[in-house]
C-alpha cells in the first residue's frame, strides 16, 4: 500500500508553569496508508486528540516530521503552502452542537470551505451545497436552516459535508460519534464508511470505544499517555493484543450476548491514568501494570514490530531486544 502520511518522531509538548511540561504526544511514529482507516485509541487524556491535530498541521509540533504524500512537510510550510495543504487535509469534531456556528445556515456553514478556497460562486456554490447534502442523507431544504433546527446526528452530517466540501483527501474523525445516541453511532460510522469508499478518503479515526474502532478501522494504535503502545491490524490486535494496556482495554469491551462466555478474564485498570505533566522514566504504563519489572522503571520501551505489521512497546514482549 501507498504511504499517505508519515509520522515521524511526533512531538507536542505544552509549558504549562515553572518547569512543569505536559507532554501530550511525546515521539510517535507511524504511517497512515492512502485510502485506509487508522484508528487510535486510548482513555481520555493520552493525547490521540492532539496527535491528530498536530499530525494535520492545525497545531505546531514541537518536534518531529509529518510528511504528506513523501513531498510536503506539513510543520515546514510557509503561509502560502499552509492554505494550499489546508485543502487536503479537513476535520470531523467530536461535538456537533458546539462545533456548528448557530447564527449561520446550514448552507453558508457548508459553504465556508468553498468560499475560503474560491472554488465556486453563484449558483455553482448553491448546487455543490445541494450536492453535498444530499450525500450526507440531508436536502436542500435544509440549507437554509439552522443548526438548532436539527438532532445530533443529523448535525455530525452538517459537519461531514463541511469536511468534504472542499475535496479532501485526509480527514481527522475526532471522536465523531462519542456525543451521539448508541442508535445513531452507527448509522454515522456506516455513512463515514461510504464516503470513503466513493471518495477514496483517507481517515485517523479517534476514539475511546474499542468496540466501534473495530467495525471501521483497517489498523488501530493504541495511545498511552502521550505514547504509543500498540499498532496492528484490527483482526491482529482484537485477536492477539500482547500489550498489557490494549489486554487491559479489550477485557474491558461488553460482550453483546449474555450466552457468550468470555474467554479471558477481565483485567481490572487499577486507578486513573497518571497526569501527562513531566511524566515519569521508564514505561509510562507501569504504575498500573501488573506485570511490571525493575527495568520498566529506568528504560522506556521502544515501539519494535515483534511481527509483520503488530509493533509492541513493553518489555516484557520485546525480551530479546530491549
Ligand atoms: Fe508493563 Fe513493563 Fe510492559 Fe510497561 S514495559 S507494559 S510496565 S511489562
Amino acid at each position: 500500500n501507498d504511504v499517505l502520511i508519515e509520522v515521524k518522531n511526533l512531538k507536542k509538548h505544552f509549558n504549562v508553569g515553572p518547569k512543569a511540561v505536559l507532554k501530550a504526544v511525546d515521539d510517535v511514529s507511524f504511517d497512515i496508508y492512502k485510502g485506509e482507516t487508522l484508528g487510535l485509541v486510548g482513555e481520555s487524556g493520552c493525547g490521540k486528540t492532539t496527535c491528530g491535530r498536530t499530525v494535520m498541521g492545525l497545531y505546531e509540533a514541537t518536534g518531529g516530521d509529518v510528511l504528506f504524500n513523501k513531498t510536503i512537510n506539513v510543520h515546514k510550510l510557509n503561509k502560502k503552502e499552509k492554505k494550499d495543504f489546508a485543502r487536503k487535509s479537513q476535520i470531523i469534531f467530536q461535538d456537533p452542537y458546539a462545533s456548528l456556528n448557530p447564527r449561520m445556515t446550514v448552507g453558508d456553514i457548508i459553504g465556508e470551505g468553498i468560499d475560503i478556497h474560491n472554488i465556486h460562486r453563484g449558483e455553482k456554490r448553491t448546487k455543490r451545497i445541494f450536492e453535498l447534502l444530499d450525500l450526507v442523507g440531508l436536502n436542500k431544504e435544509h440549507a437554509s436552516r439552522f443548526p438548532h433546527e436539527f438532532s445530533g446526528g443529523q448535525r455530525q452530517r452538517i459537519g461531514i459535508a463541511r469536511a468534504l466540501a472542499i475535496e479532501p483527501e485526509f480527514i481527522v474523525c475526532d471522536e465523531p460519534i462519542s456525543a451521539l445516541d448508541v442508535s445513531i453511532q452507527a448509522q454515522v460510522v456506516n455513512l463515514l464508511i461510504k464516503l470513503q469508499r466513493k471518495f477514496g478518503l483517507t481517515y485517523l479515526f479517534i476514539a475511546h470505544d474499542l468496540s466501534m474502532v473495530k467495525h471501521i478501522s483497517d489498523r488501530v494504535g493504541v495511545m498511552y499517555l502521550g505514547k504509543l503502545a500498540e499498532l496492528a491490524s484490527s483482526d491482529e490486535l482484537y485477536s492477539n493484543p500482547l500489550h498489557p494496556y490494549t489486554q487491559a482495554l479489550l477485557s474491558a469491551i461488553p460482550i453483546p450476548d449474555p450466552k457468550v462466555e468470555r474467554t479471558k478474564e477481565r483485567i481490572e485498570l487499577k486507578g486513573e491514568i497518571p497526569s501527562p505533566i513531566n511524566p515519569v522514566e521508564g514505561c509510562r504504563f507501569a504504575s498500573r501494570c501488573g506485570y511490571v519489572m525493575e527495568k520498566c522503571k529506568e528504560r522506556t520501551p521502544e515501539l519494535l514490530e515483534v511481527k509483520k505489521g503488530h509493533f509492541v512497546a513493553c518489555h516484557l514482549v520485546n525480551k530479546e531486544n530491549t
